[in-house]
Protein backbone atom coordinates (compact mmCIF):
# COMPACT_ATOMS: atom_id res chain seq x y z
CA UNK A 1 0.00 0.00 0.00
CA UNK A 2 1.36 2.95 -1.23
CA UNK A 3 -0.88 5.24 -0.34
CA UNK A 4 -3.53 5.56 2.06
CA UNK A 5 -6.64 5.35 -0.21
CA UNK A 6 -9.01 7.96 1.66
CA UNK A 7 -13.15 7.81 1.74
CA UNK A 8 -15.70 10.94 2.26
CA UNK A 9 -16.72 8.37 5.69
CA UNK A 10 -13.56 8.74 7.03
CA UNK A 11 -12.83 12.27 7.04
CA UNK A 12 -13.64 14.13 10.17
CA UNK A 13 -13.05 17.62 8.51
CA UNK A 14 -11.66 18.69 5.46
CA UNK A 15 -8.33 18.29 6.99
CA UNK A 16 -8.72 15.73 9.55
CA UNK A 17 -9.60 11.85 8.69
CA UNK A 18 -9.82 8.42 10.57
CA UNK A 19 -8.63 5.13 9.33
CA UNK A 20 -9.74 1.71 10.94
CA UNK A 21 -9.38 -2.25 9.71
CA UNK A 22 -7.51 -3.20 6.85
CA UNK A 23 -5.92 0.16 6.16
CA UNK A 24 -5.06 0.73 9.99
CA UNK A 25 -3.60 -3.06 10.27
CA UNK A 26 -1.30 -2.35 7.43
CA UNK A 27 -0.15 1.19 8.62
CA UNK A 28 0.37 -0.79 12.25
CA UNK A 29 1.87 -3.33 10.58
CA UNK A 30 4.20 -2.61 7.63
CA UNK A 31 4.46 1.36 7.86
CA UNK A 32 4.84 0.93 11.63
CA UNK A 33 3.81 4.37 12.03
CA UNK A 34 3.70 6.57 14.89
CA UNK A 35 2.71 9.66 16.19
CA UNK A 36 4.24 12.74 13.93
CA UNK A 37 4.99 9.80 11.35
CA UNK A 38 3.64 11.01 7.82
CA UNK A 39 1.86 9.23 5.49
CA UNK A 40 1.19 9.55 1.60
CA UNK A 41 -2.50 10.00 1.42
CA UNK A 42 -5.49 10.58 -1.33
CA UNK A 43 -9.22 11.23 -1.23
CA UNK A 44 -10.92 8.86 -3.57
CA UNK A 45 -12.00 10.66 -6.85
CA UNK A 46 -9.21 13.59 -5.51
CA UNK A 47 -6.08 14.86 -4.62
CA UNK A 48 -3.26 13.10 -2.78
CA UNK A 49 -1.14 14.53 -0.06
CA UNK A 50 0.32 14.20 3.69
CA UNK A 51 -1.23 12.90 6.36
CA UNK A 52 0.27 13.14 9.72
CA UNK A 53 -0.58 11.04 12.02
CA UNK A 54 -1.85 12.47 15.68
CA UNK A 55 -3.27 9.64 17.15
CA UNK A 56 -3.18 5.74 16.71
CA UNK A 57 -3.97 2.58 18.51
CA UNK A 58 -5.08 -0.79 17.75
CA UNK A 59 -9.04 0.39 16.53
CA UNK A 60 -8.38 3.54 15.12
CA UNK A 61 -5.69 5.82 13.61
CA UNK A 62 -6.14 9.66 13.14
CA UNK A 63 -4.41 12.19 11.21
CA UNK A 64 -4.14 15.87 10.13
CA UNK A 65 -4.11 15.54 6.09
CA UNK A 66 -3.48 18.23 3.62
CA UNK A 67 -4.14 17.65 -0.91
CA UNK A 68 -1.73 19.61 -2.71
CA UNK A 69 -1.18 17.60 -5.54
CA UNK A 70 -2.81 15.73 -8.08
CA UNK A 71 -2.88 11.87 -8.93
CA UNK A 72 -0.90 10.67 -11.61
CA UNK A 73 -2.89 10.61 -15.33
CA UNK A 74 -4.74 7.47 -16.25
CA UNK A 75 -4.52 6.04 -19.43
CA UNK A 76 -6.29 7.22 -22.64
CA UNK A 77 -6.97 3.36 -23.43
CA UNK A 78 -10.73 1.37 -22.88
CA UNK A 79 -9.75 -2.27 -22.46
CA UNK A 80 -12.34 -4.86 -23.87
CA UNK A 81 -11.54 -7.63 -22.05
CA UNK A 82 -13.63 -11.65 -22.79
CA UNK A 83 -14.17 -12.36 -18.95
CA UNK A 84 -11.80 -15.02 -17.86
CA UNK A 85 -11.91 -17.07 -15.07
CA UNK A 86 -12.38 -15.69 -11.63
CA UNK A 87 -9.25 -16.41 -9.99
CA UNK A 88 -7.17 -14.94 -13.51
CA UNK A 89 -10.57 -11.76 -13.14
CA UNK A 90 -9.31 -10.73 -9.76
CA UNK A 91 -5.54 -10.02 -10.89
CA UNK A 92 -6.36 -8.67 -14.37
CA UNK A 93 -8.49 -6.01 -12.13
CA UNK A 94 -5.61 -5.49 -10.31
CA UNK A 95 -3.02 -4.87 -12.63
CA UNK A 96 -5.34 -2.66 -14.95
CA UNK A 97 -5.96 -0.62 -11.94
CA UNK A 98 -2.05 -0.15 -11.04
CA UNK A 99 -1.85 0.12 -14.79
CA UNK A 100 -4.16 3.02 -14.46
CA UNK A 101 -6.49 2.02 -17.23
CA UNK A 102 -9.40 3.64 -16.87
CA UNK A 103 -12.22 1.98 -18.80
CA UNK A 104 -12.72 -1.98 -18.51
CA UNK A 105 -15.34 -3.72 -20.36
CA UNK A 106 -15.76 -7.30 -19.46
CA UNK A 107 -17.66 -8.96 -22.52
CA UNK A 108 -18.82 -12.46 -23.12
CA UNK A 109 -17.21 -14.79 -25.77
CA UNK A 110 -17.95 -17.96 -27.62
CA UNK A 111 -14.80 -19.38 -25.78
CA UNK A 112 -15.78 -17.75 -22.71
CA UNK A 113 -17.29 -20.58 -20.12
CA UNK A 114 -20.78 -19.47 -19.18
CA UNK A 115 -20.38 -20.37 -15.35
CA UNK A 116 -18.04 -17.33 -15.44
CA UNK A 117 -20.53 -15.16 -15.65
CA UNK A 118 -21.85 -16.59 -12.07
CA UNK A 119 -18.87 -15.76 -10.42
CA UNK A 120 -18.96 -13.63 -6.95
CA UNK A 121 -16.05 -11.79 -8.07
CA UNK A 122 -17.73 -10.30 -10.50
CA UNK A 123 -19.92 -8.59 -7.64
CA UNK A 124 -19.42 -4.63 -7.14
CA UNK A 125 -17.89 -4.78 -4.12
CA UNK A 126 -15.40 -7.99 -5.55
CA UNK A 127 -15.02 -5.73 -8.14
CA UNK A 128 -14.05 -2.51 -5.91
CA UNK A 129 -11.85 -4.03 -3.73
CA UNK A 130 -9.62 -5.07 -6.60
CA UNK A 131 -9.68 -1.78 -8.08
CA UNK A 132 -8.96 0.26 -4.31
CA UNK A 133 -6.02 -2.33 -3.71
CA UNK A 134 -4.69 -1.32 -7.71
CA UNK A 135 -5.16 2.71 -6.68
CA UNK A 136 -3.29 2.17 -3.24
CA UNK A 137 -0.40 0.41 -5.52
CA UNK A 138 0.23 2.78 -7.60
CA UNK A 139 -0.86 6.02 -5.60
CA UNK A 140 -3.72 6.79 -7.40
CA UNK A 141 -7.33 7.85 -5.94
CA UNK A 142 -9.21 7.54 -9.41
CA UNK A 143 -11.38 4.21 -9.61
CA UNK A 144 -11.58 2.94 -13.31
CA UNK A 145 -15.52 1.90 -14.26
CA UNK A 146 -16.19 -1.37 -14.74
CA UNK A 147 -18.55 -2.10 -17.45
CA UNK A 148 -20.06 -6.27 -17.78
CA UNK A 149 -21.56 -6.91 -21.13
CA UNK A 150 -22.84 -10.46 -21.17
CA UNK A 151 -24.23 -10.64 -24.42
CA UNK A 152 -21.06 -10.40 -27.08
CA UNK A 153 -23.46 -9.22 -30.35
CA UNK A 154 -25.77 -6.48 -28.84
CA UNK A 155 -22.70 -4.95 -27.32
CA UNK A 156 -20.77 -5.17 -30.47
CA UNK A 157 -23.20 -4.17 -32.51
CA UNK A 158 -25.22 -1.25 -30.86
CA UNK A 159 -22.44 -0.07 -28.26
CA UNK A 160 -19.01 -0.55 -29.35
CA UNK A 161 -19.30 1.59 -32.17
CA UNK A 162 -19.93 4.84 -30.08
CA UNK A 163 -17.45 3.58 -27.57
CA UNK A 164 -14.35 3.53 -30.49
CA UNK A 165 -15.18 6.80 -31.36
CA UNK A 166 -12.05 9.23 -31.49
CA UNK A 167 -9.92 6.01 -30.52
CA UNK A 168 -7.43 3.53 -32.37
CA UNK A 169 -9.34 0.10 -32.19
CA UNK A 170 -7.13 -2.61 -31.79
CA UNK A 171 -7.65 -6.42 -31.26
CA UNK A 172 -4.83 -8.36 -29.84
CA UNK A 173 -4.82 -11.52 -31.76
CA UNK A 174 -1.49 -13.74 -32.06
CA UNK A 175 -2.90 -14.85 -35.49
CA UNK A 176 -2.78 -10.98 -36.43
CA UNK A 177 -1.15 -10.26 -39.73
CA UNK A 178 -0.35 -6.43 -38.41
CA UNK A 179 2.41 -6.15 -35.26
CA UNK A 180 1.22 -4.00 -31.98
CA UNK A 181 1.96 -0.84 -32.98
CA UNK A 182 4.33 0.88 -30.11
CA UNK A 183 3.29 4.18 -28.18
CA UNK A 184 0.33 5.39 -29.65
CA UNK A 185 -0.09 8.95 -28.93
CA UNK A 186 -3.88 9.00 -28.73
CA UNK A 187 -6.70 6.97 -27.63
CA UNK A 188 -6.67 3.38 -28.26
CA UNK A 189 -9.54 0.72 -27.76
CA UNK A 190 -7.93 -3.06 -27.38
CA UNK A 191 -10.13 -6.04 -27.44
CA UNK A 192 -8.43 -9.09 -25.57
CA UNK A 193 -9.67 -12.31 -26.50
CA UNK A 194 -10.59 -15.05 -24.06
CA UNK A 195 -7.71 -18.18 -23.12
CA UNK A 196 -8.94 -19.55 -25.90
CA UNK A 197 -8.82 -16.88 -28.41
CA UNK A 198 -11.34 -15.11 -29.82
CA UNK A 199 -13.39 -17.46 -32.88
CA UNK A 200 -13.14 -16.29 -36.52
CA UNK A 201 -16.91 -14.55 -36.60
CA UNK A 202 -15.41 -12.29 -33.37
CA UNK A 203 -12.70 -11.03 -35.16
CA UNK A 204 -14.40 -10.67 -38.50
CA UNK A 205 -17.28 -8.63 -36.52
CA UNK A 206 -14.49 -6.25 -34.70
CA UNK A 207 -12.94 -5.84 -37.73
CA UNK A 208 -16.32 -5.13 -39.29
CA UNK A 209 -16.13 -1.83 -36.86
CA UNK A 210 -12.53 -0.86 -38.04
CA UNK A 211 -10.36 -2.94 -35.33
CA UNK A 212 -7.34 -3.93 -36.87
CA UNK A 213 -5.85 -7.40 -35.42
CA UNK A 214 -2.25 -6.65 -34.02
CA UNK A 215 0.31 -9.71 -32.66
CA UNK A 216 3.01 -9.17 -30.39
CA UNK A 217 4.73 -11.58 -32.24
CA UNK A 218 4.05 -16.18 -32.93
CA UNK A 219 4.63 -16.58 -29.00
CA UNK A 220 0.94 -17.47 -27.67
CA UNK A 221 1.14 -15.28 -24.03
CA UNK A 222 -1.53 -15.86 -21.49
CA UNK A 223 -4.33 -12.94 -20.75
CA UNK A 224 -2.04 -12.14 -17.81
CA UNK A 225 0.99 -11.54 -19.74
CA UNK A 226 -0.18 -10.24 -22.98
CA UNK A 227 -2.21 -7.22 -20.89
CA UNK A 228 0.79 -5.46 -18.91
CA UNK A 229 2.77 -6.52 -22.70
CA UNK A 230 0.32 -5.17 -24.77
CA UNK A 231 -0.27 -1.71 -22.36
CA UNK A 232 3.40 -1.08 -22.32
CA UNK A 233 3.87 -1.64 -25.83
CA UNK A 234 1.07 1.19 -26.81
CA UNK A 235 1.48 3.08 -24.06
CA UNK A 236 5.45 3.75 -22.91
N1 LIG B 1 -5.15 -20.10 -28.82
C1 LIG B 1 -5.58 -18.74 -28.65
C2 LIG B 1 -5.42 -17.95 -29.95
O1 LIG B 1 -4.59 -18.36 -30.77
O2 LIG B 1 -6.08 -16.91 -30.13
C3 LIG B 1 -4.75 -18.12 -27.54
C4 LIG B 1 -5.43 -17.05 -26.82
S1 LIG B 1 -4.41 -16.16 -25.70
C5 LIG B 1 -4.14 -17.30 -24.45
C6 LIG B 1 -5.53 -15.02 -24.99
C7 LIG B 1 -5.53 -13.65 -25.60
O3 LIG B 1 -4.32 -12.97 -25.27
C8 LIG B 1 -5.62 -13.59 -27.10
O4 LIG B 1 -6.94 -13.73 -27.56
C9 LIG B 1 -5.03 -12.22 -27.40
O5 LIG B 1 -5.99 -11.21 -27.22
C10 LIG B 1 -3.94 -12.11 -26.36
N2 LIG B 1 -2.64 -12.60 -26.87
C11 LIG B 1 -1.92 -13.64 -26.42
N3 LIG B 1 -0.79 -13.76 -27.10
C12 LIG B 1 -0.78 -12.79 -28.03
C13 LIG B 1 0.13 -12.39 -29.07
N4 LIG B 1 1.25 -13.03 -29.28
N5 LIG B 1 -0.20 -11.33 -29.82
C14 LIG B 1 -1.34 -10.66 -29.62
N6 LIG B 1 -2.24 -10.98 -28.66
C15 LIG B 1 -1.96 -12.03 -27.88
Amino acid sequence: MNLILLFPDDMVTDARARITGRRLRHVLEVHRAGVGDELVVGLLGGRIGTGRVERVDDALLEMEVSFDRDPPAGLPLTVVLALPRPKVLRRVLHSLSVMGVKRIVLVNAARVEKSYWQTPFLLPEAIGRQLVLGLEQSRDTSLPEVLLKPRFKPFVEDELPGMIKGSLPLVAHPGGAATCPRDVRGPVTLAIGPEGGFVSYEIEKLVSLGFTPVSLGERVLNVETAIPALIGRLMS
